[in-house]
């Protein structure tokens, strides 16, 4: 079990002021792998205050320094690689050859994708009247991450803060220490000053909040549940800082009959893709919208994929989708399986209870239902677990009404055969991304949602953005 009780600030492992812990979980074994401490706001306080004395000097360094530190720790991050594929599979339960291909890869893609954005920005530009435009650090940053891609909202928080000349305080999910605690390692071994990068864990209402509230932090940065991020907006109000939020999503993805042979490929992918992550991702394609003339195949081959879909041990190499993070979110998911299935919704694969052979461990069954509803609570609210909703369409223009029809708009999909018709359909759904036939994230690209999916771009040049003010000078 890994002592993780020590709190990173100003350039140093230091006791913590709070005397409470926490055990964290192996969702996949149920058994502890790590103690933290709890923050208080005292320790909140204490990181808060390094990030302040440290911002000035940090401030004024120079791009070029920045850009080295930033190359440096992308250097130990690729040496260390492994440590983080395996430290995210033990807290989360993400299968250890995900962890490999995609959790502990966003470490690197984005810090390359930052560094690349930060070589092309220019920090100064001469407005066509003469004007200068300089772009500046916004000041000390509170940055407050999720579990489920831990590493991928690590990395698009802190580097952006750290290469704009920001300082910060990163409280990462209680549930995914392991990752941060490995990634500050990291960013001490790199040789960034002390101070301007600072580790606290804790819970959102004390830890967290303590940020959002705190009259020397100008800036939030959030990912996580709309729940959450409307406190955060709140506590943050009475400081006028800039908020930026990442928050949930209930993606359509449109499945139109001109697929043609392509469609048995692209309902595949779609399926796998809602269940991938083990349905932990905010921008998982969950409402699986069919027209209906190909209604009756899709369901078909959704069936049959659901029903081949493997759910295995996270520590073991392979394809299938591990268990879900903790016995919360496997008590959450259950309940929007049991309450569809009570309230008649028709149930293809899958449903409530663990799948066979899995006594311990927050493994839950992939579960599909069928002839969905856009207003059934399975189609409105976020599971965060492996369970699509399908729902059938008889027009383009009925297929965009549904999808728009969400408090949300993080992302959207669009399988079709007709590149001018997806294009059409990309322009009328209100969305941060439209995915076209599996086309996928680059790094590099920006992230982020429209309506109550949050505000703000996370990623490459728009995510530097983020992260400074904008300074005019007129000169006369
Ligand atoms: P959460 O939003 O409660 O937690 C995410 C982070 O926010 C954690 O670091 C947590 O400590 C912190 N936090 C919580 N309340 C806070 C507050 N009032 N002030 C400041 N910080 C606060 O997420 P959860 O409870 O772990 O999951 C609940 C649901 O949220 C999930 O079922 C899922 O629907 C959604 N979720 C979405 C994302 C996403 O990427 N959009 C990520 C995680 C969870």
């Amino acid at each position: 079990m890994k002592d993780l009780r020590k709190f990173y600030i100003n350039g140093e492992w230091v006791d913590p002021i709070s005397s409470e812990q926490r055990d964290v979980i192996n969702p996949a074994t149920e058994s502890k792998v790590a103690m933290i401490t709890m923050g208080s706001v005292e320790d909140v306080e204490k990181a808060v205050a390094a990030a302040n004395m440290a911002f000035p000097e940090y401030a004024q360094t120079e791009k070029a320094e920045r850009l080295a530190l930033l190359e440096k720790l992308l250097e130990i991050y690729n040496e260390r690689y492994e440590e983080m594929a395996q430290a995210i599979t033990t807290e989360m339960g993400a299968p250890i050859s995900m962890s490999r291909e995609a959790q502990a890869d966003c470490g690197s893609g984005h810090l390359q994708g930052f560094i690349d954005a930060m070589r092309a920005q220019e920090e100064r530009v001469m407005l066509h009247n003469g004007d200068i435009l300089v772009r500046e650090p916004i000041g000390v940053c509170g940055l407050i991450t999720p579990w489920n891609w831990p590493m991928n909202q690590v990395a698009l928080k802190v580097i952006p803060a750290l290469a704009s000349g920001c300082a910060c305080i990163l409280k990462p999910s209680e549930f995914t220490p392991r990752s941060a605690a490995l990634y500050a390692e990291m960013i001490d071994a790199a040789g960034f000053p002390a101070g301007v990068f600072n580790l606290v864990n804790g819970d959102g209402p004390t830890a967290g909040a303590t940020l959002s509230r705190h009259p020397d932090v100008q800036m939030i940065s959030f990912t996580g549940s709309t729940r959450a991020g409307r406190a955060i907006s709140k506590d943050a109000a009475d400081t006028i800082k800039r908020v930026t939020l990442e928050l949930g999503g209930k993606s359509p993805n449109l499945v139109f009959a001109d697929c043609g042979d392509q469609l048995e490929a692209r309902v595949r992918a779609s399926v796998e893709e809602c269940f991938y992550n083990t349905g932990q991702s905010c921008d998982a394609p969950t409402r699986l919208l069919v027209e209906r003339s190909c209604y009756d195949r899709v369901l078909e081959i959704a069936e049959q994929v659901g029903r081949e879909q493997a759910v295995g041990d996270p520590a073991v190499e392979g394809d299938h989708i591990g268990p879900l993070v903790s016995d919360i979110q496997f008590g959450r998911v259950q309940g929007h399986i049991e309450r569809a299935v009570q309230s008649g919704v028709r149930l293809l694969c899958g449903g409530a209870g663990k799948p066979g052979g899995f006594d311990t461990g927050y493994y839950v069954r992939p579960t599909i239902f069928a002839d969905v509803s856009n207003d059934m609570p399975i189609a409105r609210e976020e599971v965060f677990g492996p369970v699509l909703a399908i729902i059938p369409f008889d027009s383009e223009d009925q297929a965009i009404q549904i999808a728009n029809d969400t408090a949300y708009g993080l992302a959207a999909y669009i399988q079709t055969g007709d590149n001018e018709r997806a294009e059409r359909v990309a322009a009328k759904l209100r969305a941060g991304a439209v995915h076209v036939n599996g086309g996928g994230m680059e790094y590099g690209s920006p992230f982020g949602g429209y309506r109550q999916s949050g505000n703000g771009r996370e990623g490459g040049m728009l995510g530097l953005d983020d992260y400074q003010e904008v300074k005019t000078l007129h000169f006369g």
